[in-house]
């Protein structure tokens, strides 16, 4: 849970390498498979050959994605080349152009990834042409709703953009070969969209075969308190991408998809370095902390630290919301709560003092403070992390 830093400072780490060091950092188990595997075999191309560490870790992928039918999975090295694959293999597949994304969404920097992510606009400006047929639609804000609903009078209108002005002019829909969706916004603000938003999206993406590809990058490997976030919503997705936590901060990434869909062209997708056997060692030894209890404690921990985080808010006039499932919470800091207007220069202020107080943090969306732990956290390492956001926020 802690950093050192050169000159022997000890820091809380709220931020976990962005939802990284799910099972901290340097967990022995991880770095002792590690160990082991780089005496035995470090390197030998899943796309020429198979070896059993590359094997096993799909296996398990395979079991454990949501949804009966059989799957397949392709290894890249990070989140962005999952996302590339997903691409290349919904149009692939369908023999459609189009992709639907979210604004808000963040789903990486390569050009691919890039024309999907719409979460900040200095992640786009200056790098244009994107990847054409990239559709942008509204997500489930509700905190700041795209189409300004209250939550009781709310019938998921957002969605409204993507059936009656996208598919009837710019984006029909045979010819949208995927939808992807972060399960729970992650860079864009830790949104967690309203009971009945997913459940839809996969029934429209059903309706018009439309593939419905679930970005797990950040939401995966027991952050939201279950092994994919999917689960919470009982989202059975074509395509599962995965990332980040999968292995403890080792690269490696993943795409599972139904087998009926991942059926490449001999020859037509590779990576040189993609399913490397220490990361996925390192994967399976993950695995096996997550099922030993850590998705558990990141359920426990998870609304453990949303209560107290919350009491935060009624002490706090400049927290306007705190949301979040599992170890993926926003502290959302506001200029007025009547206005909701995002304070970002605030978090800016707030995320250095916790800093220079021993607590790093990360930001998301446009003024929250994303709270991300490693999912091994305690009760006393949250109470910690609470006492110093107090105290910075009744300082600034
Ligand atoms: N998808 C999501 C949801 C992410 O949060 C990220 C990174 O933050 C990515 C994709 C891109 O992953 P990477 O930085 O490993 O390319």
């Amino acid at each position: 849970m802690f950093l050192i830093d050169v000159d022997g400072n000890r820091f809380l780490d709220f931020a976990a390498g962005i939802a990284v060091c799910a099972t901290g950092h340097c967990h022995p188990r991880v770095v002792e498979a590690i160990r082991e595997q780089a005496g035995r075999l470090l390197h030998l191309c899943a796309t020429d050959f198979s070896y059993p560490e590359v094997i096993e870790l799909a296996e398990r992928l395979a079991r454990a994605a949501p949804g009966a039918d059989p799957k397949t999975v392709f290894f890249a090295n990070s989140g962005a080349e999952a996302v590339e694959t997903a691409i290349k293999l919904a149009r692939l597949h369908t023999g459609r152009p189009k992709v639907i994304a979210f604004f808000g969404a963040f789903h990486g920097r390569t050009m691919g990834a890039v024309s999907l992510t719409a979460s900040k606009a200095v992640q786009r400006r200056g790098y244009a042409p994107f990847l054409p047929e990239v559709h942008h639609t509204h997500y489930a804000t509700c905190y700041r709703c795209p189409v300004g609903r209250r939550p009781e009078e709310c019938d998921i209108e957002c969605l409204d953009l993507l059936e009656t002005t996208l598919f009837a002019t710019t984006a029909p829909p045979d010819e949208i070969a995927a939808i992807i969706v972060e399960p729970v916004l992650g860079e864009g603000g830790y949104y967690v969209p309203k009971p009945g938003f997913l459940e839809r999206l996969a029934e429209i993406a059903r309706r018009h075969g439309i593939l419905l590809v679930a970005d797990e990058v950040q939401t995966g490997f027991g952050r939201t308190g279950r092994l994919f976030a999917c689960e919470h919503s009982g989202l059975e997705p074509d395509m599962l991408v995965l990332a980040k936590g999968i292995a403890s901060g080792m690269p490696i990434s993943a795409v599972v998809a139904r087998g009926e869909v991942m059926q490449w062209r001999s020859g037509g997708h590779g990576s040189t370095f993609g399913g490397n056997p220490v990361s996925c060692r390192a994967a399976l030894a993950t695995l096996d902390l997550l099922e030993d209890g850590l998705i558990d404690n990141a359920a426990r921990m998870g609304e453990y630290l949303l209560a107290r985080l919350r009491e935060l808010q009624e002490r706090h006039r400049c927290v306007g919301d705190v949301r979040g499932l599992g170890l993926m919470i926003a502290v959302d800091l506001v200029k007025d709560r009547t206005a909701r207007e995002p304070d970002h220069e605030l978090l800016q202020r707030v995320l250095s003092a916790a800093f220079h107080k021993g607590l790093v943090l990360l930001g998301c969306g446009a003024s929250s403070i994303r709270i991300a732990p490693p999912l091994i956290v305690g009760a006393a390492e949250a109470d910690r992390a609470v006492e110093i956001l107090d105290a910075v926020l009744g300082e600034l």
